[in-house]
């Protein structure tokens, strides 16, 4: 099998190992780590059609992280995948209202991140033991919700490792700040911060950028580290997915070999749309990939006109950015992004591979707040589709599809298949479809709730809970039980400045 070195999006010179890249997390020029190519299945579909999720998940991993031995690799996996998912398949597909739902949120923390942070943790110990790191890592994480409870979950009790989350006390939801207070495991620390999320944000670059206090750490024996989804690491790891569903569709039926498929996937940070970008280089016939934003739409702008910028909207009429643009709080909160760092990845690519042209580019996005992409890059686009839902189209799209089929879905999954919706009408494009699912309605059962029945929505979230089981004929997952009774464990705040103090005495340096 050939190996894959990885270099910066923005300059190739520096090679790395697939391990060294997971461990490094960002390259020193801020650029992102990529595969110097892309590779292609080595196995074939009828042979897929025959594996069981974590197989399917090797066959795949072990074409990108080339260095892990295959040993390494299934330990990995199999302690990823276990019983932390709630169901075997780990990623069912549901049929409803003519399309597919790839459940990605049968793990501990019922968000799609369980799919890369429940094997992250594993990538990260083992990249440390091949590379002889000494010291313990300390994965440092600010969040707005979602991603630091899956990280937590995904960190907890793992050996040689340790994990402080910051967090804006009064800027996340009831049930987020429950998920995250509750975390069980010697080895985790939560902190509310008496600011905003860009404050926890600001609070730990800093301390990523602090040499001092490196160097303290290092003495004492840690290391810091990143579970930020600009990890290579957590990227491979949502390729298998998208694998994984078209084999599926195949194995029972609904597709032919060589028949094409469509993904939509709800975009925010443009990782696991990336994912379906890699999956289709590996050989999954694609036909297009919808890319589906909320109300946050610098993505549909991007891809309609080929200029990204973060500081102002398209106008539809004339395609010119005459507005300014203003960063909207959604009922997708997972999708409110104006920089959407993994969508330089794919710059990287239709750019030829070129670091240098990326890096202008990238250099334009942070001098200007925006940058242009030129003809030829525009036209290596043309297997991306994109649209935006607005906050009605997406109640709206829950409620059809429930008073359709009985199935509710969440706010993000639902801005994507509101997006479809409107591109299958446009193009009269009858290709099978995979919309990806990203997070449970049990995490957003206010919202759900509201586009449902909004007349009876006006309870608290643990009520709404309880009726939306009732009337989706559904469990409530167990990681919604266990915070409804569980024991706060942590209740430190701090402020901003204290932040670094936080670490050390959880550290005990
Ligand atoms: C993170 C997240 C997204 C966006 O995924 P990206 O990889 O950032 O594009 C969508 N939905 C949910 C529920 C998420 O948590």
């Amino acid at each position: 099998m050939k190996n894959i070195l990885y270099h910066s999006t923005r300059d190739n010179e520096k090679m790395l190992t697939a391990s060294q890249a997971v461990l490094k997390g960002l390259a020193d020029d801020g650029g992102l780590f990529v595969p110097e190519e892309l590779p292609k299945l080595d196995v074939s579909f009828e042979d897929l059609k025959n594996m069981d999720y974590k197989q399917t998940a090797y066959e795949v991993m072990k074409l990108f992280l080339t260095d892990y031995t295959e040993e390494e690799l299934k330990y990995c996996i199999e302690h990823a995948y276990d019983s932390k998912f709630d169901t075997e398949e780990i990623a069912p597909l549901v049929s409803a209202g003519g399309a597919y739902y790839l459940e990605l949120f049968h793990g501990a923390t019922i968000a799609f991140k369980d799919m890369a942070l429940s094997i992250l943790p594993y990538l990260m110990t083992t990249a440390a033991k091949k590379n002889d790191l000494k010291e313990e890592i300390v994965i440092l994480t600010a969040t707005s919700g979602d991603t630091g409870k899956a990280a937590l979950a995904g960190f907890a009790d793992v050996p040689g490792t340790r994990i402080v989350v910051f967090y804006p006390k009064n800027g996340v939801s009831p049930v987020q700040e429950k998920q995250m207070v509750t975390q069980k495991g010697q080895n985790v620390r939560v902190i509310g911060i008496t600011g905003n999320f860009d404050d926890a944000q600001t609070g730990v670059k800093k301390m990523f950028g602090d040499e001092e206090l490196a160097k303290e750490l290092k003495a004492k024996g840690f290391v810091f580290s990143s579970a930020n989804s600009i990890n290579i690491g957590r990227l491979v790891p949502q390729v298998v997915y998208y694998v994984y569903a078209y084999v599926q569709l195949l194995k029972n039926g609904k597709l032919s070999e060589g028949d094409k498929i469509n993904f939509t996937v709800p975009t925010g940070n443009f990782g696991n749309i990336l994912a379906a970008y890699y999956a289709k280089n590996l050989g999954v016939p694609v036909n297009k990939l919808i890319c589906a934003s909320n109300t946050n739409r610098v993505l549909y702008d991007f891809f309609s006109t080929g200029t990204y910028d973060k500081n102002h909207e398209m106008e539809e009429s004339s395609k010119a950015f005459t507005n300014e643009r203003k960063f909207m709080l959604t009922g997708s909160p997972s999708m409110d992004i104006l920089i959407s760092s993994n969508l330089e990845r794919l710059i990287y690519f239709i750019a030829g591979a070129d670091t240098g042209k990326n890096a202008a580019l990238m250099a334009d996005l942070s001098s200007k707040g925006a940058y242009t992409i030129d003809e030829s890059m525009k036209a290596a686009l043309d297997g991306f589709e994109s649209g935006y839902a607005d906050e009605k189209k997406t109640a709206d799209k829950i409620k059809s599809l429930y008073d359709e089929t009985g199935y509710v879905i969440d706010t993000h999954t639902a801005v994507a298949g509101a997006v479809y919706d409107d591109y299958k009408a446009a193009s009269g494009d009858d290709t099978v479809t995979v919309i990806a699912s990203t997070a449970s309605p049990y995490k957003f059962a206010k919202t759900v709730m509201t586009a449902i029945d909004p007349a009876n929505a006006n309870e608290d979230d643990f009520k709404l809970i309880d009726k939306l089981s009732e009337i989706s004929n559904t469990e409530i997952p167990q990681a919604i039980e266990d915070i409804r009774s569980a024991a706060v464990l942590h209740d430190i705040v701090c402020d901003k400045e204290d932040m670094p103090a936080q670490v050390k005495s959880f550290l005990a340096v």
